[in-house]
């Protein structure tokens, strides 16, 4: 190694590739090396169950070209997987062997989708949501007419049961708990979803167990614990994550289902980090300690832990944020809610076009915004200065939020 300080970041997704434009921009002179197992250029996968799935363009998710990598002097090496780690050492294990010594190291090794362990799980026809190839695999079996079966409805079911739908196929969504969402903001939105999808003709069955995947060769149906059957010429499997831990596990790092890490990313190990998905961080907004799978996240946590690596001042914790588009929604959540906040409407929730507030103490603690993106400044710059409201005034959707009037004068 020569005499710069190297950084190492393992995981070629959105929160190395963010956390290595950081640190460039942060510090010119560190050696930056960027290592992915993935053959694609790193890439954001929010419009994998959208757009992308939609027959959109895979290659507009990449987040920056292969020429800027070499202007920016990241050494991107992709299609090559870590396997090990000696922290005293201060080294990672390559798959072809070698070992790469590194300063700081970043892992940025996401999630893996959860896949289910009945009976003929490994059917042809049955797959999940993680990747381009996944993608564009499962776009190209949503034809007109086909009975298509998500197992699971949270955000990513849910989204592909949308686009499954404007692709015409006949979509059932199978969940096991008796609500759609129970933990999103206290179930706010889980009958407003369902409802949504079963005004698009979606079959959302709550509280069903799905007990085998029958098929010859290939998935034909869905059975269920109450012993009947669900036709199916495709299963998305959409039952949640796991963190891609293993290193860090291993290496010794405190971890529970993701690495855990301080407000800077920083894990029990020195001069380690973890960013994106599969860092379980403590934040005053979420309570305990949380694994936040959102854009957003990936994004935060990228600048916090080149902050920290390149020795400068770290950003101030933002309220969370999270988007979904399903039909012609853009849903978008702010902040937190706790069971006995007050529940603010603004709008009205049968047009397509409104927004909730979550309020306790006369400040908002957390917010949904149904197609009202244009709020989200702020929604959210009122959450984080806990500026004190008035409920009937933010209910009035004919008066503007306070942040706006304030910004006005
Ligand atoms: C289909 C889909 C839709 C989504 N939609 C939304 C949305 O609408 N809104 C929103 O806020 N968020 C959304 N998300 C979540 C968001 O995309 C993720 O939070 C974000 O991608 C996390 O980035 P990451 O870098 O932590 O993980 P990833 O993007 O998964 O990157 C991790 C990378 O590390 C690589 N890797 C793992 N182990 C190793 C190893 N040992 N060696 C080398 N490389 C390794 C993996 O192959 C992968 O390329 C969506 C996610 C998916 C899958």
């Amino acid at each position: 190694m020569s005499n710069e300080l190297r950084t190492v970041i393992v995981g070629a997704g959105q929160a190395g590739a963010r956390t290595a434009a950081a640190l460039r921009r942060l510090d010119d002179a560190r050696e930056i090396i960027l290592i992915g197992e993935e053959q694609a250029l790193p890439y954001e996968r929010p419009p994998l169950s959208k757009d992308v799935l939609n027959g959109g363009t895979p290659s507009k998710t990449t987040i920056f070209p292969l020429d800027w990598y070499e202007a920016h002097r990241i050494a991107l090496r992709a299609g090559v997987q870590a396997v090990g780690l000696d922290w005293r050492a201060r080294q990672v294990l390559l798959a072809h062997g070698e070992l790469l010594a590194y300063d700081d190291l970043v892992l940025a090794t996401g999630v893996r989708p959860r896949l289910l362990t009945v009976p003929g799980a490994n059917l042809e026809g049955v797959v999940t949501l993680r990747t381009v190839a996944d993608s564009m695999s499962l776009s190209a079996r949503l034809t007109a007419g086909a009975n298509v079966v998500v197992i699971g409805g949270g955000f990513l079911g849910l989204e592909i049961a949308a686009t499954g739908t404007a692709r015409k196929c006949a979509v059932t969504v199978l969940e096991y708990g008796n609500d759609l969402l129970p933990r999103i903001f206290g179930g706010f939105l889980g009958s407003y979803l369902s409802d949504l999808h079963r005004m698009h003709r979606v079959e959302v069955r709550t509280g069903v167990k799905v007990t085998a995947l029958e098929g010859d060769a290939a998935v034909a149906a869905v059975r269920l614990a109450d012993g009947t059957a669900v036709p199916a010429d495709v299963v998305v499997v959409a039952i949640g994550a796991a963190a891609n831990d293993e290193l860090a596990l291993a290496a010794g790092a405190d971890c529970a289902d993701g690495v855990l890490v301080d407000a800077q990313a920083r894990t029990s190990l020195p001069s380690i980090f973890a960013v994106g998905d599969v860092a379980r961080q403590r934040t005053h907004w979420l309570g305990e300690s949380v694994r936040v799978e959102s854009w957003e996240n990936a994004e935060v946590q990228a600048l916090a832990a080149a902050s920290a690596i390149a020795g400068v001042a770290p950003v101030a914790a933002a309220a969370p944020w999270f988007w979904t588009d399903q039909y012609d929604r853009n849903i978008q959540m702010l902040g937190n809610r706790v069971a006995d906040d007050t529940v603010v409407i603004r709008g009205d929730v049968t047009a397509p076009s409104w927004c909730a507030f979550f309020v306790a103490e006369n400040t908002i603690r957390g917010a949904v915004l149904i197609n009202a993106g244009r709020e989200r400044r702020n929604v959210k710059r009122l959450i984080e200065t806990k500026q004190r409201i008035d409920c009937a005034e933010i209910a009035d959707a004919g008066q503007p939020l306070p942040a706006q009037a304030r910004a006005q004068t």
